[in-house]
């Protein structure tokens, strides 16, 4: 009878393979999630590393000792290996370039420290409150050069018309026209110029205002958003993802200030892939927000960590 039963699981087995919906690889990853989920953390996730944006300005060996750094905030306390780097590894970790970072970048370029911590806010706001000054000067300024370059080039037509309609322009009035057609192109040349710069004013604003409102959503700061130049992205401001999709499992990292608080946001999805939710401590690496500034655990991390992985 035994003997029957272990012949039909083989045929069984046999069966599902042949289905052929899984590439082996899936086959192999599917099952290790499967045994991972019976018996967590039992065998080690392999990693590996997906997409790294040159504009994080990280090799692959940092990205890996980053990586490894916040692999061990988990494994020793633990006091066994979770994580295990492989090429070919069933957790992939991507750093993700787009608006978060670009504008973590550009307030770095400007010469600010910025940490996710009040005083950072406090001085971001000054700065902020200065670019947005100068952002209202400068618009006005810029309004009425426009406003008056296109009231000098309507005149300038209207005339040439005129002048046109009367037969042509004289030697002397056509030597006239050719001056101001030069001047005007002077002035619109002076003006794309301001342009230009007035445009790098609101990139810089924007960012500032992007990043403001990323520290108020971390330190909990209950106000509204920055708004003022348009095209600010209030309230989501994750600065890493962990996900399951169909390839699999996913780490994805959008943006960090220093090494510190990537290690930080490293761990803090590592622990989701260990199946670990969010906790209620601020200062926790499980926490929703990356507030804290330890990069340990803290006892409720800890506790999370033993009881998901029943360690005593
Ligand atoms: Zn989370």
């Amino acid at each position: 009878m035994r003997l029957w039963r272990n012949i039909l699981d083989i045929i069984l087995l046999v069966a599902l393979i042949g289905v052929g919906y899984c590439y082996r690889d899936d086959l192999g990853r599917l099952t290790r999630e499967l045994m991972n989920l019976a018996q967590p953390c039992a065998e080690p996730i392999t990693y590996s590393l997906g997409e790294i944006d040159p504009r994080f300005n990280l090799t692959k060996d940092e990205a890996l000792a980053e990586i490894e750094q916040a692999e061990k905030i988990w494994e020793v306390p633990a006091g066994k290996q979770l994580f295990e780097y492989s090429p070919t590894g069933d957790l992939k970790i991507n750093f993700i370039y787009d608006n978060r970072q670009k504008a973590t970048d550009a307030i770095k370029k400007i010469g600010l420290v910025i940490n996710n911590d009040r005083a950072s806010y406090d001085t971001l706001k000054a700065r902020y409150e200065t670019l947005l000054a100068s952002y209202d000067e400068q618009k006005g300024q810029i309004e009425a050069r426009i406003a008056s370059y296109e009231a000098e080039q309507k005149a300038y037509n209207q005339e040439v018309e005129l002048s046109n309609r009367r037969g042509g322009a004289s030697r002397e009035e056509y030597l006239a026209f050719n001056q101001e057609r030069l001047r005007l192109n002077a002035l619109a040349e002076g003006l794309k110029q301001a342009q230009g710069k007035f445009n790098q004013l609101v990139g810089t604003l924007n960012s500032t205002e992007q990043v403001l409102n990323k520290l108020a959503t971390t330190l909990n700061l209950h106000i509204s958003n920055y708004n003022n130049v348009g095209n600010s992205a209030g309230g989501q401001f994750n600065e890493g993802e962990y996900r399951r999709d169909a390839s699999g499992t996913v780490i994805d990292i959008y943006q960090f200030n220093n090494r510190d608080q990537l290690t930080r946001v490293l761990a803090h999805e590592l622990g989701h892939a260990l199946g670990l939710e969010h906790l209620d401590n601020s200062k926790a690496i499980m926490y929703y927000l990356n507030e804290g500034l330890n990069i340990k655990l803290t006892t409720d991390d800890l506790s999370a960590l033993k009881s998901k992985c029943r360690i005593k």
